[in-house]
């Protein structure tokens, strides 16, 4: 068994969970067997402050690359597991550092411990020079040099509890809280840049997030639609089992665009979204709203506007990206690799629905007269009926 090998999974903000500690650890341990069921062989160990997941070579680079997308996981190692042995764990070294010497260069390294058993009787400073020496003395002539501060080669040794393991690589992971350890929101997802990163940050909160996108197909095509569903399965791959409602809005539009002032147009569209995502969430056991506002960012999101909006609901409404400016949002929509998407050209329901001149400032009971003209609830209640549900899990990632 010579190329297995044992990954070194490791979470922060899940430490700090106090009581709640295993069950936030459990949470995490199972996303992360769910991630990798289809591969072969595994086995799991989750000791004191670590998850364990011991694998073939080929299996911890597929394991390596999918930790990467686990909310929860601050980083990962793949490494082996020794015997605390300063002989063995130098061993170690040697066979890792000597295919990298060349002849006439030096390479720099060092040994870096990290002793979570405090009853080991060195301490981690100790640790680093027995193996160092150890390695240096080997390989010393072939032009290996100790340099703490600028090596081109980290040998790290961690001693835990019950298992002492030995790499020289750590994969970020993305951090936050495992999915399904906060509960269930609904977002309102538009196929845009911003809605996407918004669910993504709740996602990394721990919640399990359910898309909703209010679609107007008959004027728009099916553009919307598609891009919707495409953002959808990217951001799934994160969390492996979510919903997508998607509820039609054109009846809606058309009635606001008929009866109400063109200037309120875009916050009654807005207000009929908030409902009817109140009224999906309420019937569907999400605890919250998110959406991807930001303030100030269109005319739709200044404060009386956005004041406008989550009066008419009586549910947490999260916005993550407040107080984000556009290029920051940009930038982690490239990371999650949804930009791409977002831009796909496509006339959002704003652009063909937008007034000219779109109230930045609308007042409450001027909305609410607008309201009267035309018959919103029934609208509400059938367009619910008629809302679809596309189930996203594993094999649509
Ligand atoms: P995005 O990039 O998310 O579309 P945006 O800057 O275009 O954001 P708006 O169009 O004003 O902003 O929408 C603000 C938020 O309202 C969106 O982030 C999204 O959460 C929600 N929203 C807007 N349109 C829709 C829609 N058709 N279906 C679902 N949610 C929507
Ligand atoms: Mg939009």
């Amino acid at each position: 068994m010579n190329d297995r090998r044992t990954i070194l999974i490791r979470y922060d903000e899940i430490g700090l969970k106090g009581k709640n500690r295993n069950q936030f650890i459990d949470c995490l341990v199972k996303n992360i067997r769910e991630q990798m069921r289809d591969v072969e062989g595994l086995e799991f160990k989750a000791p004191h402050g670590r998850i364990f997941i011991y694998c073939s070579l080929e299996s911890a680079e597929v394991c390596s690359r999918r930790l990467q997308k686990i909310p929860g996981v601050a980083s990962a190692s793949v490494g082996v597991t020794r015997p605390r042995d300063f002989d063995a764990l130098a061993a170690v070294g040697v066979e890792w550092i000597e295919p990298l010497l060349q002849p006439g260069r030096t390479l720099k390294f060092c040994v870096r411990t990290n002793r979570a058993d405090k009853s080991f009787p060195y301490t981690s400073p100790e640790i680093d020079r027995e193996v160092g020496s150890r390695i240096l003395h080997q390989l010393h002539s072939r032009g290996l040099e100790v340099d703490i501060k600028a090596a081109g080669f980290v040998l790290e040794i961690e001693i835990g509890q019950d298992e002492t393991v030995v790499f020289n690589n750590r994969v970020p992971g993305l951090r936050g809280l495992p999915v399904g350890s906060s509960g269930e929101v609904l977002g309102l997802i538009s196929g845009g840049i911003d809605s996407p990163v918004a669910i993504y940050r709740m996602m990394k909160r721990g919640c399990r997030v359910h898309g909703i996108f209010f679609d107007n197909r008959p004027f728009m095509g099916r553009g919307g639609y598609d891009k919707v569903v495409k953002l959808s399965k990217l951001l799934n791959a994160y969390q492996r089992r979510s919903r997508l409602y998607v509820v039609p809005f054109e009846d809606i539009q058309v009635a606001i665009r008929d009866h109400c002032r063109p200037a309120h147009r875009v916050v009654l569209y807005r207000r009929m979204m908030y409902r009817i995502a109140q009224a999906v969430a309420q019937q569907k056991g999400c605890l919250a709203l998110a959406t991807g506002e930001s303030v100030g960012q269109v005319a739709s999101q200044t404060l009386e506007n956005l004041n406008a909006v989550s009066q008419v609901v009586n549910m947490s409404v999260f916005r993550p990206l407040i107080g984000m400016n556009k290029l920051e949002i940009i930038n982690e929509a490239k990371q999650l690799e949804t930009y791409d998407i977002s831009i796909e050209p496509h006339p959002d329901c704003c652009s063909v629905f937008m007034p000219p001149r779109p109230a930045t400032r609308a007042k409450i009971k001027d909305l609410e007269t607008d309201e009267t003209k035309f018959a919103w609830e029934g609208l509400m209640q059938e367009a619910i009926a008629k809302m679809e549900c596309i189930e996203l899990d594993a094999s649509t990632v």
